[in-house]
């Protein structure tokens, strides 16, 4: 089920960053491996075994005032890392999807893959999320995949990462009514930050609008940061987009070049709320330039 030529050690060190009270433990590298359809996050050395509690997640030991009480391993830290990452079945495409292996074409890209690194180092220190935008093929999952990578494996974020597709069809299964507090809802509302992968893509209906606005505004209520992807056009020009003072190298920017003019945009496909919480809430990235799917290798880099 190996891929033959796993990632590169996605946790940088073997060494887990535990939060204190936890008891920091060496473990095997983290890599990335295919499984079926997904990529899957494991410990390098399969069936390792923590030395410090056999895997029982910790241990019993006395306090200062002689009382057993149940120690954490800091192993379950690593595992819980890895656990957040699998949870996302992020498909084998992206399995050597990481910020580094991104390979800009244009200056947008180039622009992109810095503002997805300085999002990563800087988080939680950001101002918002973003919504990386552009034309079909041009690395935007491929960018989101790697934010999320580096902030669940390295950073230890709670995160997810939702195809936008799975999402609404997961909400529709789950709801028997318009409650708005399905089992489903509730965890995107609350996870520190969610990865909306293809958003406006499919037919949205009225009822998906509502739910997606529904989850959209009470995580702007909760401050809670979102990241979107988009085939859509979310350039400015032509709509109104609401205040979008996060976001000004996307409004300096003219949107999609002629060719591609005829492509919807994002605001048509979710409705003029949602794209204007987003403007609020997310700067926006345009990811121009030719399908890196279609050209292969026939274009070089810009530098
Ligand atoms: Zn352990």
């Amino acid at each position: 089920m190996t891929t033959g030529q796993p990632a590169a050690d996605s946790s940088g060190t073997r060494r887990t960053t535990v939060p204190s009270g936890l008891t920091p433990v060496e473990h095997p590298a983290i890599i990335i491996r295919e499984r079926g359809a997904f990529c899957v996050a494991e410990f390098e050395e399969r069936g390792w075994a923590c030395p410090s509690c056999s895997n029982r997640g910790g241990s019993v030991v006395r306090d200062e005032q002689g009382y057993e009480v149940f120690a954490p391993c800091g192993c379950t830290q690593t595992r819980r890392r890895m656990e957040l990452f699998n949870q996302a079945r992020i498909g084998v495409r992206y399995i050597n999807a990481t910020l580094e292996s991104y390979e800009p074409k244009t200056a947008d890209q180039v622009s992109a893959q810095r503002q997805a690194l300085d999002f990563t180092k800087m988080y939680p220190g950001v101002n918002g999320g973003l919504v990386f935008w552009g034309a079909v093929g041009t690395g935007k999952t491929h960018l989101a995949v790697g934010i999320f990578r580096e902030l669940t494996l390295r950073k230890g974020v709670g995160c997810r990462f939702v195809d936008y597709g799975n999402l609404l069809q997961d909400l529709k299964r789950s709801f028997g009514s318009r409650d708005g507090d399905s089992p489903v809802m509730l965890p995107l509302v609350h996870v520190e930050l969610l990865v909306i992968d293809e958003l406006g893509k499919g037919r949205n209906t009225e009822w998906e609008e509502t739910v997606l606005d529904d989850l959209i505004s009470r995580r702007y209520n909760a401050g809670r940061t979102t990241l979107c992807t988009t085939n859509y056009d979310a350039s400015k020009s032509g709509h109104d987009g609401g205040q979008s003072s996060l976001n000004p190298a996307y409004q300096a920017r003219g949107g999609f070049s002629a060719a591609s003019g005829s492509i919807p945009h994002l605001e048509d496909r979710v409705g003029v709320r949602i794209f204007s919480r987003l403007c609020e809430m997310c700067e926006f990235v345009h990811v121009s330039g030719a399908d890196f799917r279609k050209t292969g290798q026939g274009i070089s880099r810009i530098r």
